[in-house]
């Protein structure tokens, strides 16, 4: 604890003040540490999963830190924070989001070290702002350049990523996945520019990972065709229109009824009726179009019973319940223009797709759509799972791998694993606070130390002795060994890199960063202050 202030005048004031102060200091990290504490333990491949159960029953198996404090229900303001830490390194990075929770909650173990040796906190968040900013030059220097063309290289790098993961041993499946599919969005006029959003990725149980596939040229949607009123299942030489308006008879604006009374007007109502969709059927028809993927309405039924038997004798293959959130992913990939007005329904807002049929997957069936015209800067993949929880962790899985593509491709440095980054920034920082006066280079210090964390981790998850290991990484490290790291799996040191357990810099650069601001953060509050 802090002595209190001697002097001022009223020194009963002065020290209860005071205390406060060095109390909500105290229980801010204290939370933000155990929340730490608790995702510790899945760091790295060996470590171990966490089965989130949430109110409402419903259960998810998952090794990712964002995806585990995202659902945890935290109170504490401060431990909110390293959820939001966790969140932003996920945005940022992708990947790397419990080591950053890891490194944060180790830094501030040591900022509770120096507060206690009476380090004022400003001194220790400035010096720890620095020590930061040195770490990042390091690194930088550290990092190997690649060339992103070099496709064993990146998948090197998205099988690191996917060897923590729960489906770690399919990684030889989803890792080229990962690659392939980022690659194919990337933007050649815009290189730095991946929008992960242009890649779909279906889940469909009832099946095991290892059938999971990727489209070369073409779409899925996992939506069914509509085929109870004998509908084609299958057309060649598909001219596809996307229309986001309904063929189905309109309503009124009121809710009002219509009493009939005499058959005939039923009649003519039922006739009306039919005249209606059979002409907006023609419309559709006359413009050349044979699959037609409908928008989802929620003002009226996109189609009813009638127009899709209209549309099957029409011969026109038809995909309905298409949501809105997918329009602009279709249109770009079957490179056609969706269609809010049936009198716009024109042949060059169609696109073309030499097959569209269903296919079926597991109990359910999908659309499948092979051959389109140009080659759409978008990506489609079809995961598959034993059950929900396998496939939901497979789809975050791949998601990380993927994001771990878009870093190298936005900064391609490569970095190796296992630890070795953070022992040669340890040691580098070490040596350079021996350089630095006063109490900064005592907090530059403690930053050095704190990143050991890591690699003693990834050694206690191992179930490795961490102390031995991280000593002798340190003396590895100071003969020159910058790529050595913590082989988990044979248990010993070897060089990281003929491992090919490689890392982008921007996940290591960015986690960092983003712990080294928290820590900052939670080290400037002073007080609590409830509002009503
Ligand atoms: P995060 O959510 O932070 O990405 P992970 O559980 O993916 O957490 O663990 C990442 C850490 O595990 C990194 O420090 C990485 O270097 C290390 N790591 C990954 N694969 C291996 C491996 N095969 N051997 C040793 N360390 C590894
Ligand atoms: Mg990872």
């Amino acid at each position: 604890m802090v002595a209190p202030k001697a002097g001022g005048g009223k020194k009963g004031e002065t020290f209860r003040d005071d205390s406060r102060k060095v109390e909500v200091r105290i229980s801010n990290i204290e939370a933000a540490k155990a929340l730490s504490d608790a995702v510790r333990t899945s760091l790295g491949p060996r470590g171990m999963d966490k089965m989130v159960k949430q109110a409402d029953g419903e259960v998810i198996i998952t090794n990712d830190g964002a995806t585990i404090l995202d659902k945890v229900k935290v109170l504490h303001p401060a431990a909110k924070m390293l959820v939001e830490l966790s969140k932003s390194q996920d945005v940022n990075a992708g990947d790397g989001t419990t080591s950053v929770v890891v490194i944060c909650g180790s830094l501030l173990k040591k900022c509770l070290e120096l507060l206690n040796k009476g380090v004022h906190p400003t001194i220790i968040s400035d010096s720890m702002g620095k020590a930061c900013r040195k770490a990042a030059e390091i690194l930088q220097e550290m990092a190997a350049p690649i060339n992103i063309q070099d496709r064993e290289a990146l998948i090197r790098a998205a099988t690191t990523s996917l060897s923590s993961k729960v489906v770690s041993q399919h990684a030889s499946l989803l890792a080229p996945m990962a690659v392939d599919t980022v690659l194919k969005v990337i933007n050649p006029e815009n290189p730095n520019r991946v929008d992960l959003r242009d890649i779909s990725i279906i889940k469909k149980g009832g099946g095991t990972i290892d059938d999971s596939i990727m489209l070369d040229n073409g779409l899925l949607l996992n939506q069914k065709p509509c085929t109870s009123s004998g509908g084609p299942r299958r057309v060649e030489n598909a001219k596809i229109g996307l229309i986001q308006f309904c063929i189905s008879p309109p309503k009124t604006d009121l809710e009002s009824t219509v009493v009939v009374n005499d058959y005939q007007q039923m009649d003519r109502i039922l006739k009306e009726e039919r005249n209606y969709i059979l002409s907006i059927v023609k419309k559709i028809r006359k413009s050349g179009c044979n699959v037609l993927l409908i928008q989802k309405s929620i003002l009226r039924d996109a189609v009813t019973d009638l127009s899709l038997h209209y549309l099957a004798k029409a011969k026109i293959f038809v995909v309905r319940d298409i949501e809105r959130d997918q329009i602009e992913f279709i249109s770009k990939t079957l490179n056609c223009l969706p269609v809010a007005h049936v009198d716009h329904m024109t042949p060059d807002k169609l696109g073309h797709a030499q097959l569209v049929e269903e296919m079926p997957v597991g109990g359910s069936r999908v659309t499948k759509f092979t051959g389109v015209d140009n080659v759409a800067p978008t990506s489609c993949c079809l995961l598959r799972g034993s059950n929900k929880l396998v496939l939901e962790e497979a789809e975050r899985s791949l998601h990380d791998a993927q994001c771990v593509i878009r870093c190298l491709v936005q900064k391609p440095f490569m970095l190796a694993g296992g630890g070795a980054p953070e022992v040669e920034v340890s040691r580098k920082l070490g040596a350079w606070a021996k350089t630095l006066t006063g109490m900064e280079s005592y907090c530059v210090k403690g930053f050095a130390e704190a990143l050991e964390v890591i690699p003693y981790t990834l050694a206690e998850n191992a179930g490795l002795n961490p102390m031995n290991i991280v000593t002798e990484l340190r003396n590895h490290h100071a003969n020159g060994d910058v790529n050595h790291g913590i082989n988990v799996r044979k248990g010993s040191l070897t060089n990281m890199l003929e491992e090919n357990v490689v890392q982008p810099l921007q996940v290591s650069l960015s986690a960092f960063t983003l712990a080294t601001e928290c820590v900052r953060m939670i080290l400037k509050i002073d007080d609590v202050v409830p509002v009503r």
